[in-house]
């Protein structure tokens, strides 16, 4: 994703290079800035709250060593500075919405100055639903503000009245590791601010926080049955980095985000039924709740593994998907064993015999 990213971000700054193509790289610009925000949302409206304060990367280099809160808060306070302070000249996001108390922060800095355990200390505190509206606020706010750029502007410099306006806004810290980015602001022309803070800056940052989701997840599934209610295997599905497993509180498999409540039918029905997974239940055979809809990706080969684990347990299981995903993939899995219950049933029992 990331390759991707800075691949189509090279190519907007190519295209705003040249007043021929500069409509041109802005509607790219605004494309390439709504599929990365898309990654923002699936994650705020997906993780559990514990999710956006811990530091899975502590103490090593790099933006990732941060957390998801944070990252958030730094792309967007940036954002809103630069595009309303400096480049507007109007009143931030910040201000106007009163964010400081919706979000709960004690600073209105960008954060640059904190270290280590304040980076988690001040993530705890904030409220994440009221940050993400922030950073939708800000996110349009600011494509507006390109949108109206011309090209001929594009050249515009800042000045000392530009810093001194900055510095007296109090939202640059004057610590060491923060007050330089006032200088590394108005150093550039509003070409050069396009890319740092409007889109390489989110790359950084957006790729550090799937860095840190994958990693919760990863030890979110540690220890934890592999087999999903539905009875999926989570050691091999294709959302690994995205969901940290049915059974644990990062519940992120892509069938459950899709329901209001974002949880999963087949997981509530388990839940509700008191039992481990629907190998269990005898309804099985006929059920056609949740992932197990006729129509649903999917729903055969699911169906196809609970019935296999009720028939020759869980180690049985994990044994013959492990050794049929040496050989096949994901949707490859999906497709040999959706042929039918019959069939599916086949191949897995075969797998278990050699
Ligand atoms: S479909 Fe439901 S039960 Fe199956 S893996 Fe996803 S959340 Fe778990
Ligand atoms: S009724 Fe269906 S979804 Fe519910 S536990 Fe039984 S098989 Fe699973």
């Amino acid at each position: 994703m990331g390759k991707e990213w800075s691949e189509k971000q090279k190519k907007v700054q190519i295209l705003l290079g040249k007043e021929a193509t500069y409509k041109e790289a802005i509607k790219q610009l605004l494309e390439l800035r709504e599929e990365m925000f898309e990654q923002i949302s699936q994650i705020v409206n997906g993780y559990p709250a514990r999710a956006f304060y811990q530091m899975p990367f502590a103490n090593v280099k790099g933006y990732h060593s941060k957390t998801l809160a944070y990252s958030i808060w730094h792309i967007f306070r940036i954002e809103d500075i630069v595009a309303h302070i400096l480049i507007a000249g109007d009143d931030q996001i910040f201000v106007k919405g009163e964010y400081q108390k919706k979000i709960g922060s004690l600073i209105i800095t960008t954060g640059n100055e904190l270290q280590g355990q304040e980076i988690a200390d001040f993530s705890q505190k904030l409220d994440i639903g009221a940050l993400y509206e922030y950073a939708k606020e800000v996110m349009l706010s600011t494509n507006s503000i390109l949108s109206q750029l011309e090209y001929s502007q594009m050249k515009k410099k800042y000045s000392d009245e530009d810093k001194k306006r900055l510095v007296e806004s109090g939202c640059v810290s004057s610590a060491e590791n923060a007050v330089w980015l006032i200088d590394y602001w108005c150093d550039k022309d509003i070409n050069g601010l396009i890319k740092m803070p409007f889109s390489r800056h989110w790359i950084m940052h957006i790729e550090a926080m799937q860095r840190i989701k994958n990693k919760l997840c990863k030890m979110a599934r540690k220890g934890v049955d592999p087999a999903a209610y539905c009875d999926h295997s989570c050691n091999h599905c294709f959302l690994g980095e995205w969901c940290g497993s049915c059974r644990t509180e990062y519940n992120v498999c892509s069938f459950a985000t899709i329901f209001e409540d974002k949880r999963c039918p087949n997981a509530v029905c388990c839940i509700e039924k008191s039992i481990d997974g629907c190998y269990e239940c005898s309804e099985l055979e006929n059920c056609t709740k949740g992932f197990y809809a006729p129509e649903n990706n999917g729903a055969i080969e699911a169906k196809v593994q609970a019935m296999f684990i009720r028939k020759y347990g869980k180690e049985a299981f994990i044994e013959v998907e492990d050794k049929l995903h040496e050989r096949f993939d994901f949707y490859k899995m999906q497709e040999i064993l959706g042929q039918g219950i019959h069939e599916g049933l086949k191949i897995l029992e075969n797998e278990l015999s050699k």
